[in-house]
Formats: C-alpha cells, sequence, structure tokens
C-alpha cells in the first residue's frame, strides 16, 4: 500500500542511450564516436524526478520492460524519493529508449522506441486509483497511449485532484476532452503551433495561441518560451501576461521543459492558493537553473540548490 502522494505522475520512462561524435553516420555506415553514456529520460518521469527534488512527495505510474533498464530506472526513482508502488515492469516489450547521436555541431538524430510505455494500461492505473484520487496534483503528458494520459485527468478531475497535462509530443488531432479535463494545459512554443495552427514565435503569438487554447475549454494556459519565460492565461483572466525569466548562460537546454513541469506541479501541491503567474515565475527560475548544466535529470536542481525565496 503506498503513502498518501502529493504529486502522482502518469507517463513515460526512456533509457537515453547517447554517443557523441564527429558528425552523423550516412545510412550503412559506421562510425566511431569519441562519448557514450546512458541517461534517465522520458517526460514523465523527468517531471515527476523534478517535482520529487524540489520537496513533493511524488508517485510516478508507469510501465518499464523486465529488462537491465527498467530495474535500474527503478532504482534510479527510489534514489530520488518517487513512490515506485505503481510502477511495473513487463516482458513483452524492453523499457523504452532514445538511442541519440549528437554531433560535434551539436545536431542530433534520435531514435524513440516506447516500447513498455505503450503497454501502461488501465487495469496499471486502476491500481493507482486510490492513490490519485487522494493526491493534489496529477501531472500527464503524451509519450504513453493517449487514452490513458486522458483516462487519468478524468479520474484526477472526478476526485478533485488538480490536473495539470502536457501535450508532448504534440499530437494535430488532440481530443478536445484534454482541454476540457486540464486545471492547466502547459506546452511550448512548437507544440502550441502544432495544436492551433497558427504561428509561435515571440511573447504576442502565444498570447493569441495561448487564448485559442484556452477557449478550447481548459481553466489557464501556460506557454513556455526558453529564454523569454513563459505566457500565462486563465479563464478567469485571459489576458496574456507574460513572465520573463532571469538571463543565464545555456549549457544545455534539454529537459528545461520537463524541469519547468516538475516545478509547477510542486507549486501547485504545496502552495495551492498561491497566484498561477507567481508558481511559473519560480517554475522558470527551476528551470533556468536546469539548462545551466549538462543532461536532463542530472542537470535537474533539488531544494538545497535553490534560493530559500522559492520555497
Ligand atoms: P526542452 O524541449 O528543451 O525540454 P521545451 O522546448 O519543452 O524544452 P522551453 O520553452 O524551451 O521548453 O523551456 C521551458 C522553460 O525552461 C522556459 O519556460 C524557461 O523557464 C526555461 N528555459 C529554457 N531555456 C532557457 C534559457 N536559455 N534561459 C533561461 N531559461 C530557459
Amino acid at each position: 500500500m503506498a503513502e498518501e502522494v502529493d504529486v502522482v505522475v502518469v507517463g513515460s520512462c526512456m533509457t537515453d542511450l547517447v554517443s557523441q561524435t564527429p558528425r552523423l553516420p550516412k545510412a550503412g555506415e559506421t562510425i566511431h564516436g569519441h562519448k557514450f553514456f546512458i541517461g534517465f529520460g522520458g517526460k514523465g518521469a523527468n517531471q515527476c524526478v523534478q517535482a520529487a527534488r524540489l520537496g513533493a512527495k511524488t508517485a510516478m505510474v508507469c510501465k518499464v520492460g523486465k529488462d537491465f533498464f527498467g530495474s535500474n530506472y527503478i532504482q534510479n526513482f527510489k534514489d530520488n524519493a518517487v513512490c515506485t508502488a505503481f510502477v511495473t515492469q513487463t516482458a513483452e516489450a524492453m523499457t523504452g529508449a532514445a538511442s541519440i547521436i549528437v554531433n560535434d555541431a551539436g545536431e542530433n538524430a534520435i531514435v524513440i522506441v516506447a516500447g513498455a510505455n505503450m503497454l501502461l494500461g488501465e487495469e496499471e492505473l486502476e491500481q493507482a486509483r486510490s492513490a490519485l484520487a487522494k493526491a493534489k496534483v496529477l501531472l500527464c503528458q503524451l509519450e504513453i497511449s493517449s487514452h490513458i494520459s486522458l483516462q487519468a485527468l478524468r479520474i484526477a478531475r472526478q476526485s478533485n485532484v488538480k490536473t495539470i497535462f502536457n501535450p508532448a509530443p504534440a499530437i494535430p488531432d488532440l481530443h478536445t476532452d484534454f482541454y476540457r479535463e486540464s486545471d492547466i494545459f502547459c506546452c511550448n512554443e512548437s507544440e502550441a503551433e502544432l495544436l492551433t495552427g497558427t504561428r509561435v514565435a515571440s511573447v504576442n503569438d502565444a498570447g493569441h495561441a495561448g487564448l485559442e487554447l484556452l477557449k478550447r475549454g481548459c481553466a489557464a494556459v501556460i506557454v513556455t518560451l526558453g529564454p523569454q519565460g513563459c505566457v500565462v492565461l486563465q479563464a478567469s483572466n485571459p489576458n496574456p501576461k507574460h513572465i520573463p525569466t532571469t538571463k543565464v548562460t545555456p549549457v544545455d537546454t534539454t529537459g528545461a521543459g520537463d524541469s519547468f513541469m516538475g516545478a509547477l506541479a510542486f507549486y501547485m501541491a504545496h502552495y495551492p492558493s498561491m497566484p498561477l503567474e507567481e508558481m511559473s515565475r519560480r517554475a522558470n527560475l527551476v528551470a533556468a537553473v536546469s539548462v545551466q548544466s549538462i543532461g536532463t535529470q542530472t542537470s535537474y536542481p533539488f531544494k538545497k540548490d535553490l534560493a530559500a525565496e522559492l520555497f
């Protein structure tokens, strides 16, 4: 029996297999790289780990393979104090993996095999139902079957649990209920662009796209804008509000969006009456720390690394 948790994430786990090479190989070609490393990734797990590192009691609902990568990932959750009561292992597919090649110019080629992530089903969601219904915040993305994400949002909503939905990776024909079941619908520029069919290249554009998304039924919309922070809109105050962030020298922005999402979930769970603009301002500052070092989860700050005024 899992103890009560603040933030439940229903989502993905991926093992990143990263090779650094002078250039990207051509079809049929074998080349030598200069470095290889394995990292923990997957949008769901990244967001969960960031929320946990800020001090939220978190639980992950996900599926990994009955393989070395899956067992290793479960240990990673434990190392980050994430509850693993709802992490299941299957022999039917391998743990999700992203094979990544990065060349010296920083360009990459990536193959993602979602594997076990796509086998997370209603049965596993049912097992997590009571923990989910007692949580403060549910966080979902689209790296698992979309009907499972939607079902999780519905269960949370029925239990008055706040829902944060991150439509990533974006799909053009997103079911309209995703908007209606989202207390916060949070996407980046390219996702906003794909979902609205309008160009999003500025703060102004993000405000327009945000308004269009808001009209589809969410209680609030956040569009993240990389070094420009984010734009926040609420059904109760649909005027787009730009929340800038501090200027930093980015080293590696991979996973910044997930750091932002995890931080947002933490603030929603711990400071439910804080204005959304302030939660977003603080999430900007957490994500800004993550872009200043290499890696995805390896770059995510812990509470102890951050200024006291963020808590
Ligand atoms: P990624 O795909 O790299 O994980 P994303 O495209 O989903 O990220 P972004 O909008 O690029 O999301 O970034 C999310 C948040 O991270 C931003 O709202 C901002 O707070 C922070 N951030 C990203 N890049 C920078 C940067 N260069 N400087 C400061 N903050 C940044």
